[in-house]
């Protein structure tokens, strides 16, 4: 018998979407039935009993396995449970399966993947609701956690766990019309979950609702001795002090005497940015100014160096990270063809390698090591390690609040008068992009030119370089069945970021709560 009620089992509701969207790669077991706990004590030590959740294929489970929807890792399980997945399960919460994602999260259409493309469930619901929807096409649920935020979007859990290393929870959530966080970096315990750029990559939560995500963020939000870079509790009680004290959202109204001060990024609304997500984010700005939130203009002038310099660090990481799976100490081994000396070690490491990394991997890896080689580090690495400061140091000009993680004593006059509460931004330069044709196979590769791959992270990567937690909410867009697929009002779904100071992630999320 099932952890869920015997007549209703959502791994039969999983079962039946998933062969249209993709968007998990094993769906688990039904657990025991655990007696029902009634009283209020269960309650408050279980808060996420019967709360289904789905987990990104690159977070270790140890009743499933971990493919990082990777060859090299195609029949590896974790002998343990990721720290996240841990407390998840100790709340109560029922894991569901694994969802797929880009290989070890390079990716932003979830196309480079062993196990195929997700499917944007976007185009199912919508086609229920009207049947002369033009719009026939297959679109990408984003990558690279786009199976997560199918899941969510298609109703097949209520929660997901997924890795933001420089976009992957913000960009699919946008394009699939659901919430998304990637907290602050630190904040969740990155133990278990398998490194792509471990001074970027952070655990977060997608879900329908800002309130789902902040239930599941409670949980997770706690010290881990296991993660070197999870932040001490004393650090957290005293970002949490600050907070109850100053956030303008703990007032009864937090608009009154406009409190609340709203930044809009100048750079944020490039030429690339299509005509339906500007209209989007001023439809939030107006609401948000009619409550009374001051909307301030504000400039971060690195942003446009961002991306080159993301790329760079993240290959660069990628590179020593993904250096261990050599199919000697770790991943699949690719037999060497009859006749080679199999005696040297490196003809198995470069096979297997090549074998069982994916095409981007492979870029990456190619393109890091060379970050990393004598002759490049110093135009390179070192650049993009001071772009990295130099974006961290706008963030910081621009919020009223300090820098938690760096400031030395917090206190109100630690908060400048000028300064902005969040910034608000769209999250991706367009709605949700086309699968090619040929996405029933599993060898399926993007339509898009790879630049244009790269392009589409733009607008997350800042908050990714500067550690800050960045939410995603849906908009409600125009609905129209006469545009065309191409249309740049094509009633596919759009986000807007909020983004806050390291350490405000649930002012960012109350101010979620507002907005959606
Ligand atoms: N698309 C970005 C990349 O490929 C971000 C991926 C992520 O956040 N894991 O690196």
């Amino acid at each position: 018998r099932c952890l869920s009620t015997s007549s209703f089992d959502p791994r039969n509701a999983i079962h039946e979407k998933n062969s249209s969207i993709n968007a998990f790669v094993h769906i688990s077991d039904c657990p025991p039935t655990i007696e029902a706990e009634t009283s209020s004590q269960s309650a408050c030590s279980k808060p996420l009993q019967w709360t289904t959740v789905a987990v990104k294929d690159n977070i270790c489970t140890s009743d499933m396995p971990t493919t990082c929807s990777s060859a090299m890792l195609e029949n590896f399980t974790s002998p343990f449970d990721a720290t996240v997945v841990k407390l998840l399960k100790r709340a109560g919460a029922d894991i569901v399966g694994k969802t797929n994602c880009d290989e070890f999260g390079m990716g932003s259409l979830n196309t480079h993947s062993i196990h195929g493309p997700v499917i944007n469930p976007f185009q199912t619901l919508r086609s229920a609701a009207s049947v002369s929807w033009r719009n026939r096409e297959k679109r990408t649920a984003g990558g690279s956690s786009g199976g997560s935020a199918a899941a969510v979007a298609a109703d097949m859990c209520d929660i997901a766990l997924a890795t933001d290393t420089g976009g992957s929870i913000r960009l699919p959530a946008s394009y699939c019309g659901v919430v998304g966080l990637k907290p602050s970096y630190g904040l969740i315990s990155r133990w278990g979950v398998v490194s792509y750029a471990d001074s970027l990559d952070c655990v977060g939560l997608m879900a329908k609702s800002t309130f789902q995500v902040r239930r599941a963020f409670d949980v997770l939000e706690t010290p881990d001795p296991n993660d070197p870079t999870s932040v001490s509790k004393r650090l957290r009680e005293a970002t949490a002090g600050v907070l109850r004290e100053f956030s303008p959202l703990k007032r009864r109204s937090p608009f009154e005497d406009s409190q609340l001060r709203v930044g809009v990024p100048q750079e944020y609304f490039a030429q690339e940015l299509s005509p339906s997500i500007y209209n989007s984010v001023r439809t939030i700005l107006k609401a948000l100014k009619d409550l009374g939130a001051q909307i301030i203009p504000v400039s971060l002038p690195s942003t446009s160096y961002a991306l080159s310099a993301y790329y760079v660090l993240a290959s660069a990481e990628a590179s020593s990270n993904l250096a261990r799976y050599d199919g000697i100490e770790y991943g699949t081994r690719i037999p060497l063809p009859p006749g080679s000396d199999s005696r040297k070690a490196s003809k198995v490491y470069s096979h297997t390698r090549t074998q069982c990394f994916g095409d981007e991997v492979r870029k990456r890896l190619l393109l890091g090591t060379y970050a990393l080689t004598a002759d490049a580090f110093d135009n390179y690495f070192l650049q993009a390690q001071k772009v990295r400061q130099l974006v961290r140091n706008d963030f910081d000009r621009v919020f009223r609040w300090p820098n938690l993680r760096t400031a030395e004593g917090l206190s109100s006059s630690s908060l400048s008068a000028e300064g902005v509460d969040v910034l608000i931004h769209p999250s991706a330069i367009r709605t949700a992009p086309l699968l090619p044709r040929e996405t029933a196979s599993t060898a399926t590769k993007s339509s898009m030119d790879p630049l244009d791959t790269y392009l589409q992270d733009v607008l997350t990567v800042p908050a990714s370089l500067a550690g800050l937690p960045a939410l995603n909410i849906p908009v409600p867009t125009i609905q129209d069945d006469n545009v065309s697929a191409d249309s740049d009002q094509d009633g596919w779904p759009v986000g807007v970021s909020i983004v806050g100071q390291w350490g405000c992630d649930r002012l960012v999320m109350d101010l979620g709560m507002v907005v959606e």
